[in-house]
């Protein structure tokens, strides 16, 4: 069983992919640098069993390194993060590359980095919003505000004024170009 699983992957999955006009998505997706140079490696993630086993929780160790291919990758501790359904933070496994000094955070496929809610539930937020004018209900207004003012704004960034196929198809395309659609930095 492959290790990476990307958000098109886990789409794919659900039956939620629906754009045969568009390229797949380029394997890179499923490892994304961060502005500290660490890299994430998206990984299927039990959050529930996660949360059960803390720090024993078994991870699946990445195969190589992601920025110098080599093979030795050491243990380098946990890294508490937020999600939604748990009140208190997971520790998701990092890793070290004694080669380049990259460290490497494992990440549960279909979250955006840095995001508590899955992709899941952002998307359904955007689907409500788009086709009823309403929020999901039982999460909060403000989060879900963010969300469709920050996929406006890069919709309107990315995919200018060639774009007239509405917010959720924004949602979904600029997924596969490998950014997180909601994220306020352009
Ligand atoms: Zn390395």
């Amino acid at each position: 069983m492959g290790l990476i699983f990307g958000a098109f992957f886990y789409l794919k999955k659900q039956g939620r992919w629906n754009f045969p006009e568009t390229p797949p998505l380029p394997k890179r997706w499923a490892v994304r640098p961060t502005r500290n140079g660490e890299m994430i490696i998206f990984s299927a993630v039990n959050l529930k069993e996660l949360f059960e086993k803390e720090r024993n929780y078994p991870w699946q160790k990445p195969q190589s390194c992601p920025s110098c291919s080599s093979c030795r990758l050491w243990g380098h501790g946990f890294v508490g993060a937020l999600f939604d359904g748990y009140n208190q933070p997971l520790f998701l496994k990092l890793y070290r590359c004694p080669d380049c000094g990259c460290v490497i955070r494992l990440r549960p496929a279909g979250y955006f980095k840095r995001f508590q809610a899955s992709i899941e539930t952002i998307r359904s937020s955007i689907i409500c919003k788009s086709t009823s004018d309403r929020w999901l209900p039982g999460i909060s207004r403000t989060r879900q505000r963010h969300w469709f003012k920050a996929l406006c704004k890069r919709t309107k960034a990315y995919l200018a004024d060639t774009w007239h196929r509405g917010v959720v198809a924004g949602f979904d395309y600029l997924v596969q170009l490998g950014q997180t659609p909601v994220s306020r930095w352009i």
